[in-house]
């Protein structure tokens, strides 16, 4: 069995660790005897996201949102090609902003967004940002878990018909929000670095099994042979210890 994974913008879209997402899915499959096939796609490098299972961007800073605009917005009708042959997206923070209507930096300037989604996000008040750790209760297609991570975002996403899941701790899509996130089976978007992967294991599978049903449409994920692995537990139990919450 084989994974095709492109990570998008990968050379400017590498916040707070995003990378280790992409070590992590490396790792698991490769333990599981899953050829990880890693592509990477620039500003201006041509690539059928159709034609792989999963689709990665991280998160980035307004500088370098603004500069992939007009070549992520030149990919829609492949992206659309893409989830409509259920190649599986993951978005973090930056990303994640990117696929909604619109995004309003910090410095006012507006980008025009994908528009795949209803949700927009707009930068409070100069200065106020959403920092700190997060811990999500989150619902990944009926399978309900703790998902921690660490946020740092200016944008306040608002309208999320679909939210990944309930925060404990933390702010999530805005402050005040009390959701985070948005997942809708095709999609995942999330503020939550960390990075987000290697401390949510079984997110990781989740994203792997998703990716794997493309072209393995009946694939579940008690298919993966478990892992164990006493690194990312003890990094989740530090988490959830320290604020007093049950994993
Ligand atoms: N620049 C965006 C914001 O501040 C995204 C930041 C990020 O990806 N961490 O909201």
């Amino acid at each position: 069995m084989e994974l095709k994974v492109c990570w998008m913008y990968h050379d400017i879209m590498d916040l707070y660790g995003d990378k280790g997402n992409i070590l992590t899915l490396k790792k698991r499959c490769m333990d599981r005897n899953i050829d990880f096939q890693l592509s990477t796609c620039g500003i201006g490098q041509s690539a059928d996201l159709s034609d792989f299972d999963l689709v990665f961007l991280g998160g980035g800073a307004d500088k370098e949102q603004m500069s992939l605009i007009p070549d992520l917005l030149s990919r829609k009708e492949n992206i659309q090609k893409a989830l409509d042959s259920h190649t599986f997206f993951l978005l973090i923070c930056g990303g994640y902003q990117l696929f909604g209507q619109y995004y309003i930096a910090a410095d006012g300037s507006k980008m025009e967004g994908l528009g795949f989604n209803s949700y927009y996000t707009d930068t409070g008040k100069a200065g106020s940002r959403c920092i700190g750790n997060i811990i999500i209760d989150a619902n990944l297609d009926g399978l309900q878990t703790k998902i921690v991570g660490f946020e740092n975002h200016g944008g306040q996403t608002l309208h999320v018909d679909h939210p990944l899941g309930k925060v404990c701790k933390g702010y999530g899509n805005a402050f005040d929000a009390g959701l985070e996130g948005y997942y809708d089976g095709r999609m995942l978007g999330t503020y939550l670095h960390g990075p987000l992967l290697p401390k949510n294991p079984l997110v990781a599978d989740f994203v792997i099994t998703k990716a794997l049903k493309k072209r393995n449409p009946d694939f579940t994920m008690e298919q993966l042979p478990h892992l164990e692995n006493p690194f990312d537990q003890a990094a989740r139990k530090a988490l959830f210890d320290r604020f007093e919450i049950k994993e």
